[in-house]
């Protein structure tokens, strides 16, 4: 590659009106893979996108293609799958992202129509305009120039794009099996993550595993007049409340003897620019023990994230003889989900008070990740983010999960797994008012183009 990052960035620049139509198009299709929401926009969402692949030239077969759920005989969402075959000792590389959305949530909390995205203040609004169609667009936009960058498109190229990552992937290990030889790459490029913040790229290095479950906390064997017993008979959900506050110490962080902490690298960041990016109210102070990011990157947490008990224009007086509750478990990278979920199994049943009875129920369990950054690709991907950003990568932690990564790892033992994205601090995804920051989106093409560029002039 001859050319400057000044004529990449010209390159990158003068296709964006399109990179950012395509984006548009692709956030108005509502494809949210949840089971209660309509499949056929799945189906619509995941023809644009591989619509958008032929439309590269680059690769030899483009496929949509969907494999059996792991847990049930239903088929999964559709994905997205091209590949264009390695010249003769260059490597390949597997891009991913996924064209699958979360449901919109609250309408009234939207200040604009989830599904019909528009500009404001250098950001672009709408569901799926950061997680993941940005993702997908960034992809499809550096392919697009990458013959004008280069002279002979030499590397081999996969695209796989999943439709039902916000679901859990769960026909994701069986996909991966049933289409193992389309998949195979020497590099897996995931670009579902963030950046540092709106001047600074990231690669994140580590992310935190999963385990949830639905706990239920029984005392009686049908409701009481809360007058005639209450205060002789537990009703459950004060042994709910005393069970889950055993959870914590009194700062606020985790104390379930089992679960692990790991050590993490941190950067320069201030408790107050936690209070700013979370909204914690002004008196409201934060929780847990450590440097703040420790506490999200590499300690575990507890939350208990719904619960199923009379609403309040229900309440009647009455002591409640059951609960339910939905127990999220953030879980630190380096300790597998199931040891986690047993630590936390183990203390329930160890300080459930008064002798309630508890029931788990839905284990759910995604693994954590950390890579290695030693490998040429990580170098290179450093390198091009570097370049593309015009200031140093940060290597973070992520305190999500996602959990389809370390499937990633287990069917690709070999390949290097780099987690990039088009995020930022304020993208809100997953929430309402879900948002790209317009200029990150472009920086990403360019990084994203700056890697191919380097990888198709690699000897494996
Ligand atoms: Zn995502």
């Amino acid at each position: 590659m001859t050319a400057s990052i000044s004529d990449v960035r010209a390159m990158v620049s003068q296709a964006f009106p399109q990179s950012m139509h395509d984006l548009t198009q692709l956030v108005r299709i509502p494809s949210v893979s949840w089971s209660s929401f309509d499949p056929s926009q799945v189906v619509k969402s995941a023809e644009q996108v591989a619509e958008l692949a032929r439309g590269t030239n680059l690769f030899d077969t483009v496929h949509i293609l969907r494999a059996m759920k792991s847990d049930s005989d239903e088929l999964g969402q559709p994905a997205v799958v091209a590949r264009r075959q390695a010249a003769q000792g260059k490597p390949t590389i597997l891009l991913y992202a996924h064209h699958d959305v979360q449901p919109p949530g609250d309408l009234a909390v939207w200040v604009s129509e989830p599904f019909e995205p528009i500009e404001k203040d250098g950001r672009l609004f709408g569901r799926g305009a950061a997680d993941d169609k940005a993702g997908i667009m960034a992809h499809i936009s550096a392919l697009r120039l990458l013959p004008e960058l280069v002279e002979n498109v030499d590397l081999g190229i996969v695209l796989f794009v999943e439709g039902e990552e916000e679901f859990g992937s769960p026909s994701f290990e069986n996909f991966l099996k049933d289409h193992h030889a389309l998949l195979e790459a020497d590099v897996i490029v995931v670009a579902d993550s963030g950046n540092w913040d709106l001047e600074t790229p990231a690669l994140t290095t580590t992310l935190r595993g999963n385990a949830t479950f639905k706990l239920t906390v029984r005392t009686l064997d049908h409701a009481l007049h809360s007058g005639m017993f209450g205060g002789a008979v537990p009703d459950a959900f004060m042994a709910f409340a005393k069970l889950t506050s055993s959870f914590y110490s009194e700062t606020g962080s985790v104390q379930v003897e089992g679960l692990t902490r790991s050590i993490a690298q941190i950067p320069e960041y201030e408790d107050d620019q936690m209070r700013l990016e979370s909204g914690v109210l002004d008196a409201v102070s934060l929780i847990g023990d450590g440097h703040v990011l420790e506490r999200l990157w590499s300690q575990p947490s507890i939350t208990v994230t719904g619960m199923d008990i009379p609403d309040v224009a229900n309440a009647s007086n009455t002591l409640l003889p059951s609960v339910s509750a939905r127990i999220s478990v953030r879980v630190a990278p380096g300790q597998s989900a199931s040891d986690a979920f047993e630590a936390v199994r183990h203390h329930i049943l160890n300080n459930v008070p008064y002798g309630a009875q508890v029931d788990f129920e839905d284990i759910n369990l995604g693994e954590s990740f950390s890579t290695d950054t030693s490998g040429w690709a990580a170098q290179s991907i450093s390198h091009s983010l570097t370049t593309a950003w015009g200031k140093d990568v940060v290597e973070m932690g992520v305190g999500g999960s996602i959990p389809f990564i370390s499937s990633f790892v287990s069917a690709f033992p070999t390949a290097q797994v780099l987690v990039t994205g088009v995020e930022d601090p304020d993208s809100r995804a997953h929430s309402p008012n879900e948002s790209l920051h317009i200029e990150s989106f472009e920086r990403a093409i360019v990084a994203d183009l700056l890697f191919l560029a380097e990888c198709n002039s690699r000897e494996l």
